[in-house]
């Protein structure tokens, strides 16, 4: 499966769970191959650094499996460099016998109403980037002066927008969530904020565990109108059938039972609702929603369509959080209405391969991207072995950071990211949190050289 005499190269370009995941594999692979695990960013991970929300610090431990990965011999991680811009795709390919893009999905998608682009308005993916300190989104205008914000969409992500935003000073502080953040939060004079479902309760995305978690809030009741509880035969039919579904009823039931306990903040759910305009001159003043019924196909799909029925609430902020949406590369063929890169079983052509979200969409959990990763890689491997990979032009692992050099790239290394992984973790605990994170550009790579950078306190 190797050229005479050498170890395949692989670039995989994405240090995000599938690009973790496909280097794990191939690093495993007998005989094992080299990965060299480009980002765009001096730190890696993906959505475990900058998407996973920061009080889940369970869900980020799975870093440890990535550190074991990046441990393995034939691993180099070349951070801060950005295929297509840095080092476009064709050049890259000089360099391995194989590439696999695992660059996730970048965006959130639009909601396509009046208003969604008036100040007040954001993406989810924005608001999550800020939080967990991306440093793209840092200087982002979220003005939290506001009583009440609407959340769009029924998911994770959603849950996870509408709980942050309800979170206390006392469950933000020994989070790695940003000062800047936590600040805007905890002043807020936010009193409600309103998760809006286009479907039932029993169609809702997020899962049971994360649904649990709103009503057990320190500062913020959870609002359920039993009304909005009532299912039409066909989703009763589905609530029985699917667990999800079921247990996410009966939370709501017992959350809709509940009297509200007084607590400063409230996350109201409301169901068969979707947007219509976003209200407001100069920025966000309020949302116009159509109440929707159910209507099922014969396939059993639910959809649903908009009744004549409208009401506006007043609200200062809205976050669309319909899902995330991928982003071309120039060189690699992009498919714009799904947002992914077109595929078969992870194979985009000959030598080039996708893996997460950008292979399947934007859904599952982490750990649904090391079958998907896996899956590419074995492909990889298969055509390998039959010998239709085109062998690299210029294997030496010198000759890509020649090219990178020569451009004047700063490429972090693995050493590098630990430097700065290290200067994190120590200005955490001198805070009680997992790790302050670096959030401008300069103080990451700073870190990452081994330098102090800006006092940590002033970031
Ligand atoms: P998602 O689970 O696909 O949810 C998207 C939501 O947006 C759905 O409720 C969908 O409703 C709604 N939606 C789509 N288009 C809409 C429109 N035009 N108007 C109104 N609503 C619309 O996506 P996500 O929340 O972005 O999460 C992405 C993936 O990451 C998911 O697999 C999620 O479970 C995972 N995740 C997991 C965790 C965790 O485990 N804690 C945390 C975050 C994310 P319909 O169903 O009606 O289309």
């Amino acid at each position: 499966m190797s050229a005479p005499g050498r170890p395949l190269r692989v670039a995989v370009v994405g240090s995000g769970p599938a690009g973790f995941y496909a280097a794990g594999a191939l690093l495993t692979a007998d005989p094992p191959a080299e990965v060299d695990l480009y980002d765009r960013l001096p730190a890696p991970w993906g959505l475990v650094r900058f998407g996973v929300a920061p009080d889940h610090p369970k869900i980020k431990d799975v870093s440890r499996a990535f550190e074991k990965i990046a441990a393995r011999p034939g691993f180099r991680f070349l951070g801060n460099v950005e295929v297509g811009r840095d080092m476009s795709t064709d050049e890259l390919r000089r360099f391995y016998d194989a590439v696999v893009y695992a660059v996730g999905a970048q965006t959130g998608r639009h909601l396509g109403i009046p208003g969604e682009e008036l100040p007040g308005a954001w993406g989810a993916t924005e608001f999550v980037a800020w939080y967990n300190g991306h440093p793209d989104f840092q200087d982002l205008p979220f003005d939290l002066d506001v009583e009440r914000a609407v959340v769009v969409g029924a998911g994770n992500v959603a849950l996870d927008v509408a709980r942050m935003l309800a979170l206390t000073d006392e469950e933000l502080a020994p989070t790695d969530t940003t000062d800047a953040a936590i600040e805007a939060i905890v002043r807020s004079p936010l009193r409600e904020i309103v998760v809006v479902a286009r479907r039932g309760p029993a169609q809702a995305a997020f899962t049971t565990p994360e649904l649990k978690e709103m009503g057990e809030l320190a500062g913020a009741d959870v609002i359920v109108d039993p009304a909005e509880l009532e299912l039409d035969p066909a989703s009763a039919a589905f609530a029985e059938s699917d667990t999800n579904a079921r247990r996410n009823m009966e939370v709501l039931r017992e959350l809709a039972a509940r009297p509200p306990a007084g607590k400063p903040r409230a996350v109201r759910f409301r169901f068969c609702v979707s947007p219509v305009a976003v209200l407001g001159d100069d920025r966000v003043e309020g949302v116009e929603l159509v109440r929707n019924r159910l209507e099922s196909d014969a396939a059993g799909h639910v959809s649903a369509v908009p009744t004549g029925e409208r009401e506006t609430i007043a609200a200062g902020l809205v976050f669309r959080s319909v899902g995330y949406h991928g982003v071309p590369l120039d060189g690699v063929p992009f498919d714009e209405r799904r947002g992914t890169i077109p595929n078969e079983g992870g194979r985009i052509g000959d030598g080039v391969y996708c893996a997460g979200w950008i292979k399947r969409g934007p859904s599952g959990v982490i750990g649904t991207n090391k079958k998907d990763a896996t899956e590419t890689v074995e492909l990889l491997l298969s055509d390998a072995r039959a010998g239709s990979l085109p062998q690299a032009e210029q294997p030496d692992p010198a000759a890509p950071l020649a090219l990178l050099a020569e451009r004047g790239v700063e490429v972090v290394s693995y050493a590098g990211w630990e430097a700065l992984d290290a200067a994190e973790k120590a200005a955490g605990e001198l805070r009680g949190k997992p790790r302050v994170k670096r959030v401008t550009w300069d103080d990451l790579l700073a870190a990452a050289r081994g330098e102090a950078g800006r006092p940590l306190s002033a970031a």
